[in-house]
C-alpha cells in the first residue's frame, strides 16, 4: 500500500513540494537571528516581573513559590499528592525513607475530570477534587489517617506561603467559575470539611514546573531549572533573592515561577504571531492571554497544523482544494498525529499522514502526505525554537547571576510534547546550544515530577516545621 508514496518520497517533485509549502509558510519559520531577538525580548520581560515597581503591570509574572531548599536526604513519611493541570488529573501516596538510601514509592490513580466540571462551578470542581480523594483514601483503607498533602496545581498562582495559593488566572482547557482571586487551599479545605468523612493535611502548593525541578534535583545537585512542555507550557528557576524585589530578603535563592506562557500578552511579539496564532486565540477559552504558550504548547500544535491545512485547501494547495467536514471540526487534528506523522522511521511518518487525512474524511494523493507532514515539521520546529530561546533567557540570567565564564547546569524537563513528539527535544537542545554556547547544559526527563514533586516538596515543608516545633 505504502509503496507509492515510498517512490514519490525520493522525486524531485517531493522537494519542489517542501519548498512550495516552506514559501507559503515563511512567517512560522524563524531563523536563529529572530530567534536571538526573542532571547533578548524575553529577558527584558523577566527583568520586568522581577522588579517592585514593573511586576504589578508585567505579562510575565516571575511568580515566587516559597521554594527555598531542595531535599537533604533525611525526608520521610507517607504522603499524599494531587496533581491537577496537566494531561490527567490523578491523586498519589508517596512512601519517602531515609533508610540511608532514600527510596520513593508510590500509588497512582488517575481520574476523570468531566468538561462541565472544568468549566462549571469552582465549588463544584473541589466538590469533585474532594470526592476522588475520598475515593482514593477508601481504596488504600487510610482514610482514618491525617496525612500531610501537596497540591500540584499547574496554573499561575500568587503565593505569600507555600500553603496559600492564589489563582490569578486559569489557563489550557480550564474556565471554572469563581476560582479566580481565590486561595485554592482555602477551597480544598471547606470541599473536604463539607465531607466531613477524613481530614488532611494540606502543607504545600506547587507548579509542575517546580516539582519537575525538584525531582531532577534529587538525582542531579545541578539542577535549577524545570522546564515544561505538554498540555501547556512554563518554566521555573532558582532566581537570587536579592533580585526578587516582589519578596523580602536579600539571602539565599527562590524557585521563581516565570509563567512565560504569557509572554507576549502586551503585544510584544505581535510581530512574529501570524494570522493562524490569531485565529487560536480567537476561538480559546481565554482570548488574549498565554499568546507564547499557543504557539507552542499540545493543547494548540494540532489544532495549528488544521488551521493551516484547511486554507492551504481553500486555496486549492493541497486535497485538490476540498474539504470535509472534519477537517472543518475545531480540535480534530490531535497534537498525537503531529507526533505520528513526523516519525522518520522507514518513513513510517508519511503512512502516518495518508492514514491520519483518510480518517478525517479526505482521500489525499502523496504529494497531500508530503504538504501535510512539512506543515507539521515546521509547527513543531517553530514551537521547540521558541522554548529554546526563552530557555536561553534563563540560562543567560543564572550565568550572570554567578558571575561565571561558563555555566555549567542541568534543566529538568516533563511534559507530553516534550516527552512524545519524536524531534522535539533534539531540535530544542540544538538551539539552545547554538544560542547560548558558553553553557553546558544538561536536560534531564523528569519521571513524574508534577506527582513526586508536591510530595517531596512537602516532606521539605514537614521536615522544617517539624523542626521549628520541636
Ligand atoms: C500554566 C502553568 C503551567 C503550564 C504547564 C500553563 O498553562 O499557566 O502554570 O506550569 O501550563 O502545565
Ligand atoms: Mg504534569
Amino acid at each position: 500500500i505504502a509503496s507509492h508514496l515510498l517512490a514519490y518520497y525520493f522525486t524531485e517533485l517531493h522537494h519542489d513540494q517542501v519548498q512550495k509549502v516552506d514559501k507559503y509558510l515563511y512567517h512560522l519559520r524563524l531563523s536563529e537571528e529572530n530567534l536571538m531577538d526573542v532571547t533578548m525580548r524575553y529577558r527584558r520581560e523577566m527583568d520586568r516581573g522581577l522588579g517592585r515597581d514593573t511586576s504589578p503591570t508585567a505579562s510575565v509574572k516571575m511568580l515566587p513559590t516559597f521554594v527555598r531548599s531542595t531535599p537533604d536526604g533525611t525526608e520521610h513519611g507517607d504522603f499524599l499528592a494531587l496533581d491537577l493541570g496537566g494531561t490527567n488529573f490523578r491523586v498519589l501516596l508517596v512512601r519517602v525513607s531515609a533508610n540511608g538510601k532514600q527510596k520513593v514509592e508510590m500509588e497512582n490513580q488517575i481520574y476523570a475530570i468531566p468538561e462541565d466540571l472544568r468549566r462549571g462551578s469552582g465549588s463544584g470542581l473541589f466538590d469533585h477534587i474532594a470526592e476522588c480523594l475520598a475515593t482514593f483514601l477508601d481504596k488504600l483503607g487510610i482514610k482514618d489517617k491525617k496525612l500531610p498533602l501537596g497540591f500540584t496545581f499547574s496554573f499561575p498562582c500568587q503565593q505569600t506561603k507555600l500553603d496559600e495559593s492564589i489563582l490569578v488566572s486559569w489557563t489550557k482547557g480550564f474556565k471554572a467559575s469563581g476560582v479566580e482571586g481565590k486561595d485554592v487551599v482555602g477551597m480544598l479545605r471547606t470541599a473536604i470539611k463539607k465531607r466531613g468523612d477524613f481530614d488532611i493535611d494540606i502543607v504545600a502548593v506547587i507548579n509542575d514546573t517546580v516539582g519537575t525541578m525538584m525531582t531532577c534535583g534529587y538525582d542531579d545537585h545541578h539542577c535549577e531549572i524545570g522546564l515544561i512542555v505538554g498540555t501547556g507550557t512554563n518554566a521555573c528557576y532558582m532566581e537570587e533573592m536579592r533580585n526578587l524585589e516582589t519578596v523580602e530578603g536579600d539571602e539565599g535563592r527562590m524557585c521563581v515561577n516565570m509563567e512565560w506562557g504569557a509572554f507576549g500578552d502586551d503585544g510584544k511579539l505581535d510581530d512574529l504571531r501570524t494570522p493562524f496564532d490569531v485565529e487560536i486565540d480567537l476561538g480559546s477559552l481565554n482570548p488574549g492571554k498565554q499568546l507564547f504558550e499557543k504557539m507552542i504548547s499540545g493543547l494548540y500544535m494540532g489544532e495549528l497544523v488544521r488551521l493551516i491545512l484547511v486554507k492551504m485547501a481553500k486555496e486549492e494547495l493541497v486535497f485538490q482544494g476540498k474539504t470535509t467536514p472534519e477537517l472543518l471540526t475545531m480540535g480534530h487534528f490531535q497534537t498525537s498525529f503531529v507526533s505520528a506523522i513526523e516519525n522518520e522511521k522507514n518513513n513510517e511518518g508519511l503512512l502516518n499522514a495518508e492514514q491520519v487525512l483518510q480518517g478525517l474524511g479526505l482521500s489525499p494523493s502523496a504529494e497531500d502526505c508530503v504538504t501535510t507532514q512539512r506543515v507539521c515539521q515546521i509547527v513543531s520546529t517553530r514551537a521547540a525554537h521558541l522554548c529554546a530561546a526563552t530557555l536561553a533567557a534563563v540560562l543567560r540570567q543564572i550565568r550572570d547571576n554567578k558571575a561565571a565564564e561558563r555555566l555549567r547546569t542541568t534543566v529538568g524537563v516533563d511534559g507530553s510534547v516534550y516527552k512524545n513528539h519524536p524531534q522535539f527535544a533534539r531540535r530544542l537542545q540544538k538551539m539552545v546550544r547554538r544560542l547560548v554556547p558558553d553553557c553546558d547544559v544538561r536536560f534531564l526527563r523528569s519521571e513524574d515530577g508534577s506527582g513526586k514533586g508536591a510530595a517531596m516538596v512537602t516532606a521539605v515543608a514537614y521536615r522544617l516545621a517539624k523542626q521549628h516545633t520541636e
